[in-house]
């Protein structure tokens, strides 16, 4: 029952049809089978007898014939469509779901990842349940059923030979029994080397810049060689391993029609056998061993495919992010003893902040301080492990996450842009805005003028990663969205640090723009940006060590004192 689950990845219902019809279309095909033994003992009869063949009754046999043919023929259409489509269908669907499912899981559990292990799970992994469902399980069942008919259709005939034919089977499915617990264990290590190969080949493809501009050639493609030549010794161990097994079940199977045909020879001498029934056991032994070593060797194979379903049910049981409630009115935002580490690493130690609403909260502190990561717990990319981040008073672990999505908008330094139009990309702050909301947004957010000079202007493409824009480009783009979406809270990485003068100057009115009447916090690298600020917070390893406005922070003389004078030298913006 657990593998047809997995197989499925969770639907085995949707096994139903394609199996019901599969057997339907085998028990027909038994038809055309039996009446050919009727045809030939027909001809036998009259010959032992010595009587002439009964033209009549071969004639009326051969009209039947051709009609099981037709109904034949038709039988396979249901068999086959429902097969195809169930299984295409089964993975379009459950593509489409594991995508849901995985938006809806918790950004932290999906950086533990290999980044390129989603997507080969996405495409891999269901191209081979869809090839379960669509040929191996239909064919495992109907080469069953039809050797379990024929052997009790012989039974009534001779149960001696009928005996005889399936006598070695038992030890067959022994053989695949016993050792079916190695081919998993061999077939887990062959997928996860697929798997790491994949992910590897992705890594390198994905870094090729970096490799090129730092002439990496060495380490990154050792490590991608590595995992192929890992992958290929696991493909030969398979191959090793499952050959010789499925070869000895499938003689023992085929062993069968040499023990009756001995059987036979022995019973026919004795006079305890006629004629007719020896040649009737002949046919049928010829023919009703093929789908039983088909069936054979497509059960190794399912066993092998049900831990590519195995990884996808893994992946649908991860637990996504709790909340039901609806989001506060209030949009102010306060962490209340937090602490948070990613895995063993404590990043956030028992910090206490109040970010007051419609109030202009800056986080200062050196590279790795935390506070990328406290705009991500305030995101909800991740829940604290102690501690409660609240907004508007509610704990947003109670609060529906996406509901609470919608009232961030986040503009962060690693801009994302779609493979699409810029106008799109704009779109994407507020589904459904119309033309001239995307362009009041993008006059906002100082990008109107540059998008307007483009070939196309907003139905201009933008490549995968937005790489045909400049940094500063897709920087306002990224506010556009964020003025387009037009949530309560904002949270800003300030992101100027490699920018000529215009751009910044761009950006800065265009920030202005957005932050305007919100509650904001932004990461400051320049601190003379967030002079104004109505709160400064100084993170230092995890911690809280000062806060204030300007004034009182530098009449501390403490970090954040000595990191303005490190900086005062410099000219730069600030936020109004
Ligand atoms: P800041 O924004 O102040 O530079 P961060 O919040 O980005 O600091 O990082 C705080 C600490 O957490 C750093 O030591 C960083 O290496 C670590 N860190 C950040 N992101 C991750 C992650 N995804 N996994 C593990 N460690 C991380």
């Amino acid at each position: 029952m657990k593998l047809l689950y997995n197989i499925t990845a969770g639907n085995p219902k949707k096994l139903s049809k394609p199996i019901f019809f599969a057997v339907v279309s085998n028990l027909v095909n038994i038809l055309p089978f039996a009446l050919a033994i009727k045809v030939v003992q027909i001809i036998f009869d009259a010959f032992s007898r010595g009587i002439p063949v009964n033209i009549k009754e071969l004639w009326i046999t051969s009209g039947v014939l051709f009609l099981s043919m037709i109904i034949m023929f038709l039988a396979e259409i249901p068999a086959y469509r429902f097969s195809y489509k169930g299984a295409y269908m089964l993975a379009a669907e459950g593509r489409a779901n594991l995508a849901e499912h995985i938006r809806k899981l918790p950004l932290g559990y999906l950086t533990t990842r290999d980044p390129g292990d989603l997507g080969n799970m996405m495409m891999g992994d269901f191209t081979l349940i869809e090839h379960c469902i669509s040929h191996l399980m239909p064919q495992l069942v109907g080469g069953l059923v039809m050797p379990m008919i024929a052997f009790i259709g012989l039974l009534f005939i001779d149960w001696r030979m009928a005996i005889a034919m399936f006598i070695a089977l038992p030890i067959a499915i022994l053989i695949i029994k016993l050792t079916l617990k190695l081919q998993r264990k061999v077939g887990k290590g062959h997928m996860e080397a697929k798997t790491y190969a994949a992910n590897r080949l992705q890594e390198y493809l994905n870094g090729i810049g970096t490799i090129k501009a730092y002439n990496l050639t060495g380490e990154r493609f050792i490590r991608l060689e590595k995992a192929f030549r890992r992958f290929m010794v696991e493909s030969i161990k398979i191959e090793g391993l499952l050959q010789p097994i499925v070869l000895t079940a499938i003689g023992f199977i085929r062993a069968g029609l040499t023990i009756m045909v001995l059987i036979g020879t022995h019973l026919l001498l004795g006079g305890d056998l006629n004629v007719t029934t020896f040649i009737t056991f002949l046919i049928v032994g010829t023919r009703v061993f093929d789908p039983l070593t088909t069936a054979l060797g497509n059960f190794s194979e399912i066993s092998y495919d049900e831990q590519a379903g195995e990884r996808i049910v893994e992946l649908l049981n991860e637990p996504i992010l709790p909340g039901e409630k609806t989001p506060p009115k209030r949009h102010n935002i306060q962490f209340k003893d937090v602490t948070f580490a990613y895995g063993e690493k404590e990043v956030i130690k028992d910090v206490s902040i109040d970010m007051k609403e419609g109030a202009l909260t800056a986080l200062v502190g050196p590279s790795g301080s935390g506070k990328s990561t406290i705009l991500k717990l305030i995101a909800r990319f991740y829940d604290p492990q102690k501690g409660k981040v609240l907004i508007g008073n509610e704990d947003m672990k109670e609060i529906e996450p996406e509901a609470l999505l919608q009232k961030v908008s986040m503009v962060f330094q690693d801009v994302y842009l779609f493979q699409d139009t810029i106008g799109n990309n704009i779109r994407f702050g507020r589904e459904g805005a119309t033309q001239k909301e995307v362009e009041e947004a993008a006059k906002r957010a100082c990008c109107h003028d540059f998008i307007k000079k483009l070939p196309q202007g907003y139905d201009t493409p933008v490549g995968e990663g937005g790489c045909t824009l400049s940094g500063g480009e897709k920087q306002r783009i990224s506010i556009a969205r964020a003025i387009l979406k037009d949530a309560p809270v904002v949270l800003l990485d300030e992101a100027t640090a490699s920018l000529d003068p215009e751009n910044e100057v761009d950006i800065q009115s265009a920030i202005n723009e957005l932050i305007q009447g919100r509650t904001v916090i932004v990461i400051a690298h320049r601190l003379k940006t967030i002079c104004n600020a109505d709160n400064i917070i100084v993170l230092d390893k995890g911690r809280v060590v000062e806060q204030g406005d300007h004034q009182q922070l530098i009449s501390k003389k403490g970090l954040y004192y000595n990191l303005w004078t490190i900086q005062n030298e410099s000219s730069g913006w600030s936020m109004s």
